[in-house]
């Protein structure tokens, strides 16, 4: 059975766009594939340490897997969830990769040149993150990765580190697949992105300080409505769908169809040509409203006990799987 692995990164609460983007479409596709691939969903907290923590990543762990059963994720025998620090092979394997990967590869990286430009001095992980990275996918033989474009040269570098310690020591990792195939396995014509409310040129992130920019997924419902009530539109007369020349309103339209299910198609049919902006507005205030109440209803349902309990399943399975893994690339270099 082929695997396919997926984490998200999480320092802190999640945004809408989070959740539209990464968390809901991962659910769905394990949904659709558990029962004929490993799913393999794991929560990468040696990543978050990279950057600064305050002292509530535990509780964010926690949360994070919280919101993959809030989102409705169906957990059957092939579902493993897992905490990248509770499986030490990732660490180990890391550190033999570090002993195939090159500086020339990393110093590539288009990630790493934009998370230490401008800064005096920046923390080894930023520059390595790419090769644990490169461990977690390959010590589960991992096919598809479900990412965000702004991975896909890591994916690249993981297909390179793999190939060339296959060249030498004979077929021992899983090579995954390439960005395009990885694109197409999760049939999305395009990465999802939603937008900063207040400035709908960029993407909807949690690291923007304005409040009003960004929709958090601990929001109290009737301040999400609010937000969206205040989002800038643009000064044209009438509703039309277009990134280009009226991202904001493109925004909300798009924001609704997610929200409500809706293909974008009969949204955009619903509005296109309409001059009242404030109709629009309520209404998908009131979707995103509906979906917070229920979605917080949910995750106010799942207890920690529950959560402990699919970990402790899940990382039975993963240091299994992972430790025959290591074993074998140990034995290939001498260390066994
Ligand atoms: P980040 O919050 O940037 O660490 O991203 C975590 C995941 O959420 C990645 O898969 C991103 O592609 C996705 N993501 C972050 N912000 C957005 C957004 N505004 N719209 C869609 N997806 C997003």
């Amino acid at each position: 059975m082929k695997t396919i692995l997926t984490g998200i990164r999480s320092n802190s609460v999640l945004t809408l766009g989070n959740y539209l983007g990464a968390l809901l479409p991962m659910v769905r596709l394990s949904n659709e594939h558990s029962n004929n691939f490993n799913i393999n969903i794991f929560v990468p907290d040696l990543h978050s340490i990279i950057s600064d923590v305050d002292g509530s990543l535990q509780e964010n762990i926690i949360r994070t897997i919280k919101y993959y059963l809030a989102a409705g994720l169906d957990i059957n025998e092939n579902v493993h969830i897992y905490r990248q620090s509770h499986v030490p092979a990732h660490s180990e394997l890391c550190w033999i990769l570090n002993c195939v990967a090159t500086m020339g590869e990393l110093n590539r990286m288009t990630q790493y040149k934009e998370k230490s430009e401008g800064k005096a001095s920046c923390n080894v992980g930023i520059f390595d993150y790419p090769v644990l990275m490169a461990a977690d996918i390959l010590l589960y033989d991992a096919t598809y990765i479900p990412l965000g474009e702004d991975q896909f040269q890591h994916i690249e570098l993981t297909r390179d580190i793999a190939e060339r310690f296959n060249h030498k020591f004979g077929d021992i990792f899983t090579v995954p697949a390439p960005t395009r195939e990885q694109v197409a396995f999760m049939e999305v014509d395009e990465p999802i992105r939603i937008r900063d409310l207040q400035n709908p040129e960029k993407k909807m992130s949690k690291s923007t300080a304005a409040e009003n920019s960004k929709i958090m997924l601990d929001d109290e419902p009737f301040k999400a409505a609010k937000k969206i009530m205040s989002a800038t539109t643009d000064s044209f007369e009438d509703i039309q769908f277009d990134f280009e020349t009226r991202p904001g309103i493109s925004n909300l339209l798009y924001i609704e169809a997610l929200v409500s299910n809706t293909p974008l198609s009969e949204v955009i049919a619903k509005w296109q040509g309409v001059s009242r902006y404030g109709d629009l507005k309520k209404e998908v205030a009131n979707s995103v409203s509906e979906m917070l109440v229920s979605f917080q209803k949910r995750l106010a349902e799942i207890s920690d006990e529950d959560v402990l309990k699919l970990l402790e399943d899940g990382e039975k399975y993963a240091n299994h799987v992972a430790n025959a893994k290591l074993l074998e690339v140990q034995t290939a270099f001498g260390l066994r």
